[in-house]
């Protein structure tokens, strides 16, 4: 269900005892139902989004948001949860920087695929005792990215929750007719490429659990310095130039997302551990530099929101900007093994940094 700008507060009976959900008035009545809205530079900014795209044909204020799909292309749809405690805490993330992660995670499934972002839907459940303030936050956060990538926010709902704040994203893309690029298309042989650096947010994410400072030395992490990015153009170029056999975006983290692409394309895989580039944290000291996050780091956190690719082409060290790495290859047997410096190899188990469970 769209945003409707029509409405100042619509409140309907929920199935869930003393629940109530509202359609977002966000035009006009701010996004939570018998909230006051307080914000005019948000009920701009979500204006000024809603009008943003050119594949919206009716947005915010109609049963349904009309889209238009670009000639000779598909659509990619994607949707994902950001639950408070899950995937957030309220105490160790502020709220731009939540809402900014959750239209994200969309955008860099997108970029996996190849794809254009088109339009992002927004559903949200917040408990009672959730400050308006909070929920400004959030929204500007997500609009902000949204402006940056040119998406615009043509739609979606909210509901009370009984416990704890719940978004999810739903962003719809487009992609030349059969280009989308798949999990399943890696071959034996192929070299296993990443942007960026991994471990950053992980790295981060276990300081705020031992409740150490996270300051802008951590940057990669959601925290006030952060700035991880969906690779949209990254992803397009790869697509375009049919470099890319198979891909998917590093939310999970390597050794969980890799062990997806060898699933669906029937290879195993071999790692380089000394070749993973490993993100750089710390304070710059002048003999030292930087130091390097922990290979478990690397390995195993997620949130890092880089591409995982695989290849038989020629790929050049830097596309769109970013750097780009060789970590591996794949293998025709089945499994995913790690190699040491010293040669030697070891089995290597999807999520294996048991200390992220239940995080
Ligand atoms: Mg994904």
């Amino acid at each position: 269900m769209p945003i409707r700008a029509d409405y100042r507060r619509k409140a309907v009976r929920c199935p869930l005892p003393g629940a109530t959900v509202g359609t977002l008035g966000m035009g006009v009545g701010g996004i939570v139902i018998g909230m006051p809205l307080g914000e005019k530079m948000l009920i701009k900014q979500i204006r000024r989004s809603a009008r943003g795209g050119e594949a919206v044909v009716t947005g915010i204020g109609d049963d349904c948001a009309v889209l238009r799909v670009p000639a000779g292309h598909e659509l990619l749809v994607t949707t994902d949860f950001t639950i408070e405690k899950v995937h957030f805490r309220r105490h160790w993330h502020r709220p731009e920087l939540v809402g900014r992660r959750c239209l994200t995670r969309g955008l860099s499934d997108i970029a996996a695929m190849g794809g254009e972002p088109l339009a992002v839907f927004l559903s949200m459940a917040i408990p009672s005792d959730v400050p308006q303030k909070w929920v400004d936050r959030f929204l500007k956060g997500l609009l902000d990215l949204a402006e940056e990538f040119k998406v615009p926010l043509a739609g979606g709902d909210t509901a009370q929750s009984a416990t704890g704040i719940q978004a999810d994203i739903v962003v719809v893309g487009s992609v030349p007719k059969g280009k989308a690029v798949l999990r399943s298309g890696a071959k034996p042989g192929d070299q296993i490429y990443v942007t960026g650096e991994l471990g950053g947010s992980a790295a981060a994410l276990a300081r705020l659990g031992e409740s150490k400072p996270v300051g802008a030395e951590y940057f990669r992490h959601f925290s006030r310095y952060s700035r991880p990015q969906a690779r949209v153009a990254v992803g397009q170029w790869l697509r375009q130039h049919r470099v890319a056999s198979a891909m998917i975006d590093l939310s999970d983290g390597l050794s969980t997302d890799l062990e997806h692409i060898c699933q669906e394309s029937h290879v195993g895989a071999e790692i380089e551990a000394e070749a993973v580039p490993r993100a750089q944290v710390g304070r710059w000291k002048k003999e030292l530099g930087k130091k390097r996050v922990a290979l478990e780091f690397a390995l195993h956190g997620g949130d890092d929101y880089e591409l995982l690719f695989t290849s038989a082409e020629a790929v050049p060290a830097e596309v769109a900007g970013v750097r780009v790495t060789r970590i591996g290859r794949t293998t025709q047997s089945a499994g995913m093994r790690l190699i040491g410096a010293d040669g030697k190899s070891r089995p290597l188990k999807a999520g294996g940094w048991e200390h992220f469970r239940g995080n």
